[in-house]
């Protein structure tokens, strides 16, 4: 399934990321990765499972977030997230 989200925001944000295709995360949309790990950084969530995470993602070949890793972009939104909740 490819994602057809509006993640018109979230793209302006993941462009900046570094490229990267691993393990499961391979085709995996970025911005989707970028905006659930947000949410678990909001809620401060400790118990992850990170292939899982992003087993579950749709897929992207769009745009700005084409290939952009999505453990960074999990990891920016966890952070991001965590600094918002404050
Ligand atoms: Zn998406």
């Amino acid at each position: 399934m490819a994602c057809n989200k509006n993640h018109d925001n979230t793209d302006n944000i993941v462009r900046d990321l570094p490229i990267g295709q691993e393990g499961v995360g391979r085709h995996k949309c970025a911005s989707c990765a970028y905006e659930i790990g947000y949410q678990h950084g909001l809620q401060k969530a400790e118990n992850i499972n990170l292939a899982n995470v992003l087993d579950g993602l749709e897929e992207s070949q769009k745009g700005d977030r084409r290939h952009r890793s999505p453990h960074a972009a999990y990891s920016l939104g966890y952070y991001n997230g965590v600094v918002d909740s404050y």
